[in-house]
């Protein structure tokens, strides 16, 4: 069975090709704003534009290899509206150009996905870190519950907001990890544990305010440590609680060394295993998408044209998981 996915929830256009084996082909298109953080409508702009290129290598791909498309799977949320649209606008005419099921996949979900089935990870509980969100979740009783997540912005949105706020470009968190590479001198920052759940926009603005006192290595350090520490605590609680043996990290801050080393350490403690995904899977691509469309479509479960809205604000917990 072969699924074409399409992403393109916020900075990246990606288009890819799987099955069960793995990943055929992937296409993608970055979006990079001049300045500042990403701007919706410019997103879907750079989307649009993109789509045709995108889509039509991979297509392409498919013609050269004699492969049948099984299904579309694209991205309906959450993300931001405009590209949302854009993505399934395109997905909705390649399901009626090939004659084939559409299928809506969560974003969220679709990195846990795509998570598990390159990292081995078997019943994982989940730290997803990412541009736009932050949650701690385990799959119980047919649904991925949140144990815990933001109550404000996510953790790497905090550390992309230092980031310019301190004259470095978007997305900040690359830099950040490398200054903060430099530094051993941890500087107290507020750290935002409340219950369960975590706030990281107090920690960010801090960090910009010692940024005008302290070294700025020390600070990108001192940021990582409160930010991950945080989520390390988080994580520890929600796999006593779920009585989780592993532990996965997901999203694109997961591309952070220092976080999956913290994550590491908390697991061998607890007589854990840690799991980190390869890199190419860790922020935004298409084969996450058209991966997920698979285990879902081998469920029986396919999206309807009139049920193929985009939905901005769709969680995680919404989805009822058929395939696991
Ligand atoms: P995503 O939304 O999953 O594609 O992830 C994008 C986010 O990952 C942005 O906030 C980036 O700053 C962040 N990110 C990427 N690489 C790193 C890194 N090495 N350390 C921290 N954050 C990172
Ligand atoms: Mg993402």
């Amino acid at each position: 069975m072969i699924i074409f996915g399409l992403e393109g929830t916020a900075w990246n256009l990606s288009a890819a090709l799987v099955d069960e084996q793995g990943v055929i082909y992937e296409k993608s298109a970055t979006y990079t704003p001049a300045k500042g953080g990403i701007h919706p409508r410019e997103a879907a702009q750079h989307h649009a534009e993109y789509m045709a290129k995108v889509v039509g290598e991979v297509l392409a791909h498919s013609r050269q290899q004699g492969l049948k498309i099984d299904a579309v799977a694209f991205s309906q949320g959450p993300g931001l509206g405009p590209c949302l649209r854009t993505v399934a606008t395109a997905a909705r005419t390649l399901s009626l150009r090939f004659a084939v099921p559409l299928v809506g996949v969560n974003h969220c979900v679709a990195h846990i996905e795509v998570g598990k089935w390159q990292s081995g990870a078997h019943d994982p509980a989940v730290i997803y870190v990412s541009g736009a969100n932050s949650q701690v979740l385990a799959l119980r009783q047919g649904h991925y519950r949140i144990f815990g997540e933001t109550l404000d912005i996510s953790v790497g949105n905090a550390i992309d907001k230092f980031a310019r706020s301190v004259g470095l470009a978007h997305p900040g968190g690359p830099k950040v990890e490398e200054l903060a590479r430099e530094s051993k001198q941890y500087i107290p920052l507020p750290y935002t544990v409340k219950g369960m759940d975590l706030s990281f926009s107090g920690l960010s603005t801090a960090a910009t305010e010692a940024a005008k006192k302290y070294d700025l290595n020390d600070v990108c350090y001192s940021l990582q440590e409160t930010a991950f520490a945080m989520l390390v605590e988080v994580t520890e609680r929600a796999m006593a609680h779920a009585e989780k043996r592993e532990a996965m990290l997901v999203g694109g801050v997961g591309a952070n060394k220092r976080l999956g080393e913290m994550l590491n350490i908390m697991c061998e403690e607890r007589g854990a295993r840690f799991f980190l995904p390869p890199r190419q899977f860790m922020g935004d691509n298409g084969s996450m998408i058209a991966y997920t469309g698979l285990i879902m479509l081998k469920s029986g479960a396919t999206t309807p044209l009139a049920e193929s809205k985009v939905r901005p604000g769709y969680r995680t917990d919404d989805v009822t998981v058929t395939w696991a």
